[in-house]
């Protein structure tokens, strides 16, 4: 029993951790860094996996498998949807010069050479 439900808690913080890479990808449209390969090859063994378990008839792993294929899949979603976006970050500042998001340790805009914090003199 106890095992039972330690198992359980498990399927839901494996699903969860994806979620949270969502989470973070949804608000920093950054996926520079996140490899498109990997995610298709968890897709491809989670997804395998999920008619394993169900041939099997394991309830849990069959759980476990569609609460991870899930999330890997939306995460291949997004990396696609967002290939060509930037960072974004709410509370980084914009760019005087070109409205571009600049990062906080910035002292120039790298898309316009603008020193931060000082409009364009000649528009
Ligand atoms: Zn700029």
């Amino acid at each position: 029993m106890t095992l039972t439900i330690f198992s359980w808690v498990a399927v839901i913080t494996l699903s969860i951790s994806y979620w949270f890479q969502i989470w973070k990808i949804h608000v920093h449209r950054e996926v520079r860094d996140i490899s498109l390969t990997y995610n298709i090859c968890l897709a491809i063994g989670f997804g395998i996996l999920c008619v394993t378990a169900y041939a099997q008839n394991s309830t849990i792993f069959l759980a476990k498998q569609i609460a991870t294929t899930i999330p890997v899949l939306v995460i291949i979603f997004q990396v696609l949807y967002h290939r060509k976006d930037r960072w974004h970050d709410p509370a980084d500042p914009d760019c005087l010069g070109c409205k571009k998001e600049l990062e906080i340790p910035w002292t120039y805009c790298p898309f316009c050479g603008e020193k931060k914090g000082i409009p364009p003199q000649n528009l």
